[in-house]
């Protein structure tokens, strides 16, 4: 194996051929992180001289056991930046950068944000990173997924900007905010042993688990939004496949008003945008 092109082809293929289903990003990946190349090297030097070792062995096994790629490099991109992964926290999903595009829209530059359930803080963080007078709260259950967004919101040099605090839901969370963003768990209990390996294995079920239905986190957090809501705010909550309906109710009846059902990417109703 005497070239990056001959390693990239390699690898590609024995991550088709195990079933991955992004081969070519995650051998890119891979390729970058254990010979410690640029990623962009593995397919634009194709000729450059690249010798297999035994850390690309192992992060090639490793991913074909299902692990994520981001939990092995422990790093993921989302809406343009680099954020810290460890197994403690949700891996940031594309499908998120559809919440934060929507809050991003309506809200001022010096919006005040308050973020429930941040895992990794890629949602207050990414907006934080295009709102440039505007502050954050951020508020999870796990204290381990806190000092990950803590490290984070450092690397990104967004430390002055946001508050990271412990918090039961909204427990200990004071003030009122112009933006309220949340991502809970949302999967239905039982659900969780069909997901795939990559998120049943390597994601924290505190993330994914929304109790019985999916639906208790909404059920928790709707009757105390309007608490913590500036007049004229919003709020956007993640959604799970066909939540759409059961959460709007959930919305309505806290007398709540639901201003938007918006879809990702894939065509999913993804974000409920609410306001009072
Ligand atoms: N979107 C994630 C998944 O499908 C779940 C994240 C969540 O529960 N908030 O695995």
């Amino acid at each position: 194996m005497a070239t990056l092109g001959a390693l990239y082809a390699q690898t590609k293929r024995r991550l088709a051929g195990a079933g991955m289903p992004s081969p070519d990003l995650d051998a890119k990946l891979l390729i970058s992180y254990a010979l410690g190349c640029a990623p962009n090297d593995v397919h634009l030097k194709p000729d450059m001289t690249a010798v297999s070792n035994e850390a690309l062995e192992e992060v090639i096994q490793r991913r074909i056991a299902h692990e994520p790629v981001s939990k092995i490099t422990g790093s993921r991109g989302f809406y343009g930046l680099e954020f810290e992964v460890t197994p403690d926290v949700l891996d940031p999903r594309a499908d998120t950068e559809t919440l934060v595009d929507a809050a991003r829209a309506a809200c001022k530059p010096d919006a005040r944000i308050l973020d429930i359930c941040t895992g990794t803080g890629c949602i207050p963080l990414a907006l934080l990173s295009v709102l440039p007078s505007a502050t954050a709260l951020a508020v999870d259950v796990s204290e381990a997924a806190l000092k990950v967004a803590t490290r984070n919101a450092a690397r990104l040099g967004l430390q002055n900007r946001i508050t990271f605090i412990e918090s039961d839901w909204l427990d200990g969370v004071e003030g009122l905010f112009d933006l309220i963003t949340c991502n809970p768990p949302y999967i239905p209990t039982a659900d969780i042993e069909m997901l795939d390996a990559d998120v049943r294995l390597f994601d924290p079920h505190l993330a994914l688990d929304g109790g019985a239905d999916g639906l208790e986190p909404y059920r928790i957090i709707c009757p105390q939004i309007r608490n913590f809501l500036r007049g004229g705010g919003k709020a956007f909550f993640e959604i799970g496949a066909a939540q759409a309906r059961d959460v709007i109710k959930i919305v309505a009846d806290c007398g709540l008003q639901v201003d938007a059902v918006i879809r990702d990417l894939g065509g999913n109703e993804r974000v409920v945008c609410v306001s009072k």
